[in-house]
């Protein structure tokens, strides 16, 4: 399997963490950058590849962020870095609707033929996942003629303006950041760790709550789409259960609405097939996706019914950057080597390992109130024992320990209990089961 620099695949500590040079640029950085900005692990990177991160004082860090579902293929994937070197000797950039070339056309025909549904698709793209989302709602609201767009509880769709309305969560991603744009409207998310209701029943509740909630609140005949991620990313990897998603398409057909999935997290052989929400069968009308399409570079995608795609009037989408030579070409060879290497395949086998290893520490574990995911996207979400409160401490201090253990992990969640895991789908199976070995003690750690 590719992986990229062909760093050695090990976790190796040779300073604290942070070391000496991180700490050096580490004080740089809050004198250079914006304090607005997060930051996961305190270290700077040197290299990256397969399933580790390499920083600047030599720490080998097993990589479970995958620079947040970005590097499916793993850092500087063999096929992304041919294609980009030969791109860039070529042009840079034109800009697709100034001058074409071929790898924005491929790009679309690939995204055209992955994506659910065999009536005839479109694509369109862009910069981010954020830009995508923004355009997924102007061409529903194009196509239909409506403006009502609905999202859910616990949603994640970006930090511009209008996807910071359709985002639920208010600190970080919205405080100070109003007024937001209207006609968005938040529905009830089934989640059935915390569903209120008959947790057996979670899906038809949910629907039926949703879709009473769009006829009495927002009118059917005014929704032009439906905005929803298959498995919630930032809201901590909510996964809906049987039967809702199918139920949401099934009611925006059945009112010439949109059902557009949000697949910027969950796209590119994440979950174990190359969309989450082929799962059931779901073909929505808009796929969007970002985060893993180009192993790393910066793209995103708008892909739909043709006719959909067709709605927007003529230079009514496009930009300067979208679509860059260099981001198609890396897009190409992000595709290639996910489906000859079956990383869809590789994601449900690690699926495998992470599922039972999670399951373990459920079952060891007071502070673990939920195992949830799918594929090599899976979750903890920690609570205090013998109770649902959320566990932020519990989470923060795993997460701490992971990290002077040279594991990378992420987090998540409304209520900032959540530990998520998204590993590159190259990553030798003997450093994932190492990595969540660590998990393993740091919860035993944060439990003591
Ligand atoms: C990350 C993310 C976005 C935003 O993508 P950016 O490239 O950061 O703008 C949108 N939707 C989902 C589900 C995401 O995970």
């Amino acid at each position: 399997m590719t992986s990229g620099p062909h760093i050695p695949q090990e976790r190796r500590l040779v300073t604290a963490i942070p070391g000496p040079k991180s700490q050096e640029w580490l004080a740089r950085r809050s004198e250079a950058t914006s304090a607005g900005l997060g930051m996961a692990i305190p270290v700077f990177v040197a290299q990256a590849g397969g399933g580790v991160i390499v920083d600047i004082d030599g720490n080998s860090i097993i990589d479970m962020a995958a620079g947040i579902a970005t590097v499916n293929v793993g850092n500087s994937a063999d096929r992304v870095v041919e294609n980009v070197i030969a791109q860039v000797q070529s042009f840079t950039h034109t800009c697709f609707t100034v001058a074409p070339y071929s790898g924005y056309v491929e790009v679309c025909e690939a995204l055209n033929r992955m994506a659910p549904g065999t009536f005839k698709k479109k694509s369109l793209l862009v910069n981010s996942g954020a830009e995508a989302v923004e355009n997924a709602v102007k061409i529903a609201r194009a196509y239909t003629k409506r403006a009502a767009v609905v999202v859910f509880e616990h949603a994640y769709h970006g930090r511009t303006n209008l996807t910071m309305a359709m985002t639920a969560k208010n600190i970080p991603y919205k405080e100070g950041f109003g007024p937001f744009a209207p006609e968005v409207y938040r529905m009830p998310m089934a989640y059935p760790y915390r569903w209120l209701g008959d947790k057996n029943n979670v899906a038809q509740e949910a629907l039926d709550m949703v879709l009473h909630k769009i006829e009495k609140e927002i009118g059917a005949h005014n929704v032009a789409a439906i905005v929803i991620e298959p498995i919630q990313g930032e809201g901590g990897f909510v996964v809906p259960p049987k039967g809702f998603l199918p139920g949401l398409a099934a009611f925006a057909k059945a009112n010439g609405a949109l059902f557009i999935a949000d697949e910027v997290q969950t796209g590119f052989a994440r979950t174990g097939k190359m969309f989450a929400v082929e799962d059931e069968g779901v073909e929505p009308d808009i796929v969007v996706t970002a985060k893993g399409i180009g192993g790393g570079l910066p793209l995103g995608g708008i892909t739909g019914r043709a006719e959909v795609m067709d709605a927007a009037v003529v230079s009514g989408v496009g930009g300067t950057f979208g679509g860059n030579p260099v981001a198609c070409a890396a897009a190409l060879g992000a595709f290639a080597t996910i489906e000859e290497d079956g990383l869809a395949a590789k994601a449900a086998h690690m699926g495998e390992i992470i599922g039972a290893a999670l399951a373990k520490m459920k079952e060891k574990y007071a502070i673990v109130g939920d195992v949830r995911g799918r594929g090599a996207m899976q979750a903890l979400e920690l609570i205090i024992p013998g109770s649902d409160e959320p566990n932020t401490k519990a989470m923060q201090d795993a997460v701490k320990y992971c990290q002077q253990h040279g594991v990378l992990v992420l987090t998540a969640g409304t209520y900032s209990n959540v530990i998520r895991l998204l590993p590159p789908l190259v990553m030798p199976d003997a450093l994932l089961i190492e990595a969540l070995g660590i998990l393993d003690d740091a919860l035993a750690a944060a439990s003591a």
